[in-house]
């Protein structure tokens, strides 16, 4: 399962390489170290300076012919996060040495038109051109976390994306806040190959192959909701028919559902809205007997998941998310006794929503930078 980054964009690295690991190259080194032709550097850095990445600048050459020089503009450069959580617009400003220049919180008023996600957006962006003026913004990444996201305001950020496409013509990127946190996650744990995560409760899945989000995957995942963990639940998914899928035993709502059951609470209603995965979480802390039946049993049913993902994907490492110690302890017996191996899969805790702020940015300047 190889997925290649296409061309065009290996070259464009090499370009940006080349020239912002020294300060300063000549169109002729460039040539010559790059092995592209002549137009291809020409179009790749004219694509560079447009959008304020480079400066060109013209020298005496030896024998008289002036010779084109690229400089890094390096220091000039900011890359900034938009993200959207709740009720709360979200911004930040690094630069190319990652510090934090600027951040800033906008609380969206309630009630507002969803139309205010993209309205206070580009004004907040204008601002942060006016306030560093002589910077160029390299690339803006734009982070959505839909746990208890209007609808509405989800489709207004994902349009606002494309609009600043539109109207900055620079690389801005839409992420999910789970997907943000495995791809800042295989660059720290200097990952290689195919790795993958599981988010219970949302049902996310994402895949990484060298370095790479795979977006190849969606009909797969489409597809994997729908396996059948668990032949004797009693639980019958409303969408496949199939007794004891993943959708009908692993998302938020029938984890919850599961657990009311258990307890005879079967008033959906009653707990309805208020009452969430975490609430089971953590009574299963405090001991509680039923919630730590339901924990244990999620742990089975999400190694089961896991265990199908890694070997239809061939994945060479699974990450898992917010797992307790619980759930955990159960997900791995589960998992060993599945497929053999006993080496520890590893589990990490969500990135607070600073933390998160910071990295949609982040991830923007190593992309940019191609670290
Ligand atoms: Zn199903």
């Amino acid at each position: 399962m190889e997925k290649k980054i296409s061309k065009i964009n290996l070259k464009k690295q090499r370009i940006r390489t080349a020239i912002f690991s020294g300060i300063c190259i000549s169109r002729q080194e460039l040539i010559r170290q790059t092995g592209f032709s002549g137009r291809t550097v020409d179009n790749y850095t004219n694509e560079l300076k447009r959008h304020g990445l480079i400066l060109e600048e013209t020298a005496e050459g030896q024998r008289g012919r002036p010779g084109i020089i690229y400089r890094s503009n390096s220091e000039r450069i900011i890359f900034v996060s938009v993200s959207l959580f709740t009720g709360k617009l979200c911004f930040a400003v690094i630069d190319i040495n990652s510090y934090l220049l600027y951040s800033n919180v906008l609380i969206i008023p309630e009630p507002a038109p969803s139309t205010d996600v993209i309205r206070l957006s580009l004004e907040e962006i204008q601002n942060i051109r006016n306030r560093f003026p002589d910077m160029a913004v390299a690339a803006i990444g734009c982070n959505l976390n839909t746990y208890r996201q209007d609808s509405r305001r989800s489709l207004q950020f994902r349009e606002l994306v494309k609009i600043l496409r539109r109207l900055y013509g620079i690389h801005v990127e839409l992420m999910e806040d789970s997907e943000l946190v495995f791809r800042r996650l295989y660059k720290s744990l200097l990952l290689k190959g195919n790795a993958g995560l599981f988010v219970p409760g949302h049902l996310h899945a994402y895949v990484i192959t060298n370095g790479e989000l795979r977006n190849d995957l969606d009909g797969y995942f489409r597809n994997f909701r729908h396996r059948q963990i668990d032949r004797a639940a009693s639980e019958i998914c409303g969408i496949c028919g199939r007794r004891g899928c993943i959708e009908s035993l692993l998302t938020y709502d029938s984890i919850i559902r599961r657990y009311l059951k258990l307890t005879g609470k079967n008033d959906h209603g009653k707990y309805g809205d208020d009452f969430t995965y975490n609430n089971i979480l953590i009574q299963s802390q405090a001991g509680a007997p039923d919630a730590c039946r339901i924990i244990k049993e999620n742990g089975i049913y999400i190694a089961r998941a896991v265990a199908v993902m890694k070997k239809e994907l061939h994945l060479d490492h699974i990450l898992l998310c917010n797992s307790t110690h619980l759930l955990y302890r159960s997900l791995l017996a589960e998992y060993e006794k599945l497929t053999g191996d006993t080496t520890p899969l590893l589990n990490f805790s969500y990135l607070t929503v600073s933390d998160t702020v910071y990295t949609a940015a982040e991830l923007m300047r190593l992309k940019i930078l191609n670290l």
